[in-house]
């Protein structure tokens, strides 16, 4: 995977800017530096110390092209392990265009998409989970999304993984030995000590696997459907949500599949607003796009915000949506709370509970004060079979608010993070798995440890288990690259920008 080759590329975005930087890794860089850099010191670059910087003009052919900073770093103590140069130089498109020439001309090879990356872990300066962090953490578009990214760089996947695979492949060798040596070690009372380790591990991936859910929600962020009558506030709403100073708007073509969604940041999470160019222009979403494409784009949605004009009653299409929410992670918005209201959040709840028993739900037990008061909004308790309280059997945050003089806006962003982090994200202690490879490599160990136990529960040979353990060694391996195969690593560079 290593061609020794000196690479080069922009890595700053080339549009008109302060200051652009044009950066070089390999056994080459500073020689070719010093083909092209002039200043009026005696010392060559390659006789500098490394980490230092460098003030002095790339000069091509006698000609000056640019002032310039050059920073020096030799390897193995740099970003790539190998010695890299980084010019720093004016930001204007051709000046970095053309420095980048001159460096080619010069010797160098213009860098593939994420290459430089891709040498630091080939280099061994990262492992695998690190560089995809650095490709995330370039693409985060919040808060969240960014603090896992940085963690994740930090190393707490791959000490976690390294910690469990150092345990399997303690077991494995101890496994080994024993076979080989039956005389001195014994293998007796060994399967419940193995059983409890590989219980031990399980339990760790399953929460790493566990955290999948809301890591996707951070890095990709809610999808999310506004769903209402006509002249709910619906459009006023988005407005003034995307309108505050506090949101950060951006058209994203969605990646997956062909749709424009709206981008909107609440206070650190990420809101994908889903095909709204079709629900503004089309007034009434039930009635004209027809309830088989709300249903289908509630069915896709991680949020539905259902607006409702407090100031109308209730119609048969507000019993619509709420047949379509019923199951669906949803925050029901009470808008126009300005006006005089005649909807309430209790003609809500009756609402919500009739449509639920219409669909067959069971509403026989009694409303619980205490989770009313804990939990806010509508909560439910019943008994089931066993005489055993249950927890609610919905309850769904109804929020007043009003586009028009923003109130309640607040509530709504806590009740986000409430209902999709459980109140904190803490990135101390918590590990978030935001990337479905390593989701996927974590189900196959989980997969390959349950063999592990259902052989020692089998009562199986010994030599069993280590095939299944080294199984799992392999898979979290993937994870960290340490195990993995040239094309995968190939595909996950080539996805990286230019230059990082
Ligand atoms: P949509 O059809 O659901 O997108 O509704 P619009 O956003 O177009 O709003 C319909 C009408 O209600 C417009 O005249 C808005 O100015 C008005 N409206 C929206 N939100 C509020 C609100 O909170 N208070 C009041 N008083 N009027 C509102």
């Amino acid at each position: 995977m290593k061609d020794g080759a000196t690479i080069a590329a922009i890595s700053t975005a080339v549009s008109s800017a302060g200051i652009g930087i044009v950066r070089m890794s390999g056994p080459d860089s500073f020689g070719i530096a010093d083909r092209i850099y002039r200043s009026g010191k005696e010392k060559k670059l390659c006789e500098q110390k490394s980490h230092t910087i460098h003030y002095g003009y790339i000069v091509d052919q006698g000609e000056t092209v640019d002032e310039v900073l050059v920073m020096l770093m030799r390897g193995p103590r740099s970003y790539t392990g190998e010695d890299t140069v980084e010019i720093n130089c004016h930001g204007g498109v051709y000046v970095v265009k053309r420095i980048l020439e001159i460096l080619i001309e010069n010797g160098a090879r213009p860098a593939e998409p994420g290459e430089f990356t891709k040498r630091a872990f080939l280099n061994g300066r990262l492992d695998l989970s690190q560089a995809e962090a650095v490709g995330d953490l370039i693409a985060a578009q919040n808060q969240y999304a960014l603090q896992s990214s940085v963690s994740q760089l930090k190393g707490s996947i791959k000490n976690e993984i390294n910690d469990i695979r150092n345990k399997i492949i303690y077991h494995t060798a101890f496994i080994e030995t024993a076979l080989d040596d039956p005389e001195h070690i014994s293998v007796d009372g060994y399967g419940e000590e193995l059983r409890d380790a590989v219980e031990d591990m399980s339990g760790r991936i399953r929460r790493l696997l566990e955290s999948f859910d809301n890591g996707r929600l951070m890095k990709e962020g809610i999808r999310t459907v506004i769903l209402g009558r006509p002249n709910a506030g619906k459009s006023s709403l988005l407005n003034i949500l995307l309108g505050e100073e506090r949101a950060i708007v951006t058209d994203i073509a969605g990646t997956t599949r062909d749709v424009l969604e709206e981008h909107l940041n609440l206070s650190g999470i990420s809101l994908n607003i889903m095909d709204t160019a079709g629900i503004r222009e089309t007034k009434d979403i039930v009635e004209k796009i027809g309830v088989d494409r709300a249903k289908e784009q509630a069915q896709q949605a991680d949020l539905i915000l259902y607006v409702i004009d407090s100031s109308e009653e209730l119609d048969e299409n507000d019993r619509e949506i709420l047949r379509l929410i019923q199951g669906k992670k949803a925050i029901i918005l009470l808008n126009k709370s300005d006006l005089n209201m005649k909807v309430t959040k209790e003609i809500v709840n009756q609402a919500y509970l009739s449509v639920y028993e219409d669909i067959g739900g069971n509403t026989s037990g009694e409303p619980d004060p205490e989770l009313i008061k804990n939990e806010g909004n509508y909560a439910f308790s019943e008994t089931d079979d066993n005489g055993e309280k249950e927890k609610n059997v919905f309850k769904l945050p109804i929020i007043e608010v009003s586009a028009k003089n923003l109130h309640g806006i607040d509530e709504l962003e806590d009740n986000l993070k409430k209902m999709f982090f459980a109140g904190n994200i803490s990135f101390n202690d918590e590990i978030y798995i935001t990337n479905v490879r390593h989701k996927n490599e974590l189900a196959e160990a989980s997969e390959a440890l349950k063999r592990v136990k259902e052989s020692i529960d089998a009562g199986m040979p010994e030599d069993f288990y280590s095939i299944d353990l080294l199984d799992a060694y392999e898979k979290l391996g993937n994870i960290t690259g340490e195990t993995i195969g040239e094309d995968l690593v190939n595909e996950i560079f080539s996805k990286f920008c230019m230059g990082k």
